[in-house]
């Protein structure tokens, strides 16, 4: 059978504000995992639209199309012309999930919540001609025991990052804002590999490079202490995300640095306690921010620090608070969002209750844009704050203060170039992609991630 697998480009790819090498880090791991649950004998194609020009003079049997809520109106216009071809589409991902009723309309079938447990059933009735429309994931999820992830499938040339994994499903939190969890809703919310499976696929991984695209790596603290024990001597160099709260308590953070963690995304997202509680991000509400600052540059360790505008205790101040906090604490990136209520949410419940919902162009729910009313700013002020953050937070002269900060000379010099790097030289950037140069890039990622003599200051150890 011949089979089509496709991530379609997102809206935000038209943008004047598109930045390739931001699509152009990940391969699409969901797909090559489900193509895993296909026969040897299947031929198949699997095409990232963010980094390739689709094929569509083809006539798979079947087609399979992983639906974010702003690549939507794309997928669906990919679906309706291979169902016209007489191709059977099948449509899976977050926004299928949220919208279910309005996927339908443009697939033979649909996939609700995560599809590893569904597609091996749906690839039996489709066998046997007996498909359902909707193939719901419930209880008795796991990922354990799994087929190989089809890496074979992937483009590894396209990608700056073409090493990342996940050793888990979901996050063990739930907060109001967050996309997943509607997306694991009716069955288990936060599940794992085993460590045994885990080690195999490092080992199957290339290079020294590897990027655990896990929502929070640290969520199962002894699955999380025991990977990093196994990694410790392995030579990798990787990167995460993980909560303030685990990097604070316990020594998992140690035991990472150790096995070479270099880089970590933190969800700080609101210094206002009311946002953290209205939003049931409870684990950031006694967290000490500047502590869990402090203990990442002890061991070396770059910040991403990640940040959520127009909350409803958010006033015009918020932006230069936040902007200035991350200058002040040497965050080397910062990711700022304007809050986006996604269908499914409760937050998109709540605002929905309200009467606060602007609009349902799903285009616009890319957090850069206000889909609400916001309480104590305008949309306006929210979305011009926003547009100033990101300004303001990569100049040149912030950029500089910040990395001069750290104490040793080569966390300086990392700080300065890996932030230059990453948001100064886009024209680069582009060029590499273009001429498919983006794994030379790959070293000198790999020493901009090379460890930085631990600085007692700031350590766990030493709590001055
Ligand atoms: S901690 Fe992060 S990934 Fe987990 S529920 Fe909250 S926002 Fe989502």
């Amino acid at each position: 059978m011949k089979v089509k697998l496709i991530l379609p480009s997102l809206t935000e790819a038209k943008s004047p504000f598109w930045r390739p090498i931001k699509y152009s880090l990940f391969p699409p791991l969901g797909l090559a995992t489900l193509a895993s649950y296909l026969e040897d004998y299947d031929e198949i194609d699997l095409q990232d639209e963010h980094v390739e020009k689709l094929n569509i003079n083809d006539n798979p049997d079947l087609v399979l199309i992983q639906v974010y809520i702003t690549n939507a109106k794309r997928a669906y216009s990919i679906a309706d012309m291979y169902r016209k071809k007489g191709s059977y589409v099948i449509l899976g991902g977050l926004h299928v999930t949220s919208l279910p009723n309005e996927a339908q309309e443009h697939a033979d079938s649909i996939f609700i919540g995560p599809a590893e447990q569904t597609f091996p059933e749906f690839l039996k009735d489709f066998k046997m001609k007996k498909t359902k429309k909707k193939y719901i994931s419930t209880s008795g999820r796991t990922i354990e025991n799994q087929p190989i992830i089809r890496r074979d499938l992937i483009k590894r040339n396209k990608y700056l990052v073409p090493n990342s994994l996940v050793i888990s499903r979901g996050c063990p939190h739930s907060c109001d804002f967050c996309y997943k969890e509607s997306f694991y809703s009716g069955g288990k919310s936060f599940y794992t590999h085993r460590i045994d499976e885990i080690i195999s696929e490092i080992n199957r991984l290339k290079g020294k490079h590897l990027y655990f695209l896990d929502d929070h790596l640290f969520g199962n603290p002894k699955l999380s202490g025991e990977l990093f024990k196994e990694m410790k001597g392995m030579n990798r160099v990787f990167q995460g995300a993980a909560t303030i709260e685990s990097i604070i308590n316990g020594d998992l953070i140690e035991k990472a640095a150790d096995a070479g963690l270099r880089s970590i995304f933190v969800g700080f997202e609101t210094f206002s306690k009311e946002n953290l509680i209205e939003n049931n991000k409870n684990h950031n509400v006694k967290s000490d921010y500047e502590k869990a600052v402090k203990i990442l540059h002890s061991l070396g360790i770059m910040i991403n620090g990640s940040f959520v505008f127009g909350l409803d205790h958010d006033d015009k101040d918020v932006f230069k608070r936040t902007v200035d906090w991350g200058i002040e604490n040497s965050l080397t990136t910062s990711t700022y969002h304007i809050l986006t209520p996604y269908p499914g949410t409760k937050l998109y419940e709540r605002l929905s209750k309200e009467n606060r919902i602007l609009t349902n162009d799903w285009d616009l729910y890319d957090t850069r844009h206000a889909v609400y009313e916001p309480k104590l700013l305008t949309v306006d002020e929210l979305e011009t704050g926003y547009k100033w953050a990101y300004k303001e937070f990569y100049k040149w002269s912030n950029i500089i203060e910040s990395s001069f900060m750290h104490d040793s000379l080569k966390h300086k010099i990392k700080h300065l170039i890996y932030t230059g790097g990453w948001k100064k030289f886009e024209g680069l950037w582009n060029l590499a992609i273009n001429i498919g140069g983006l794994k030379g890039m790959l070293p000198i990622l790999e020493l901009l991630l090379s460890k930085v003599d631990y600085d007692k200051k700031g350590s766990k150890n030493n709590e001055n």
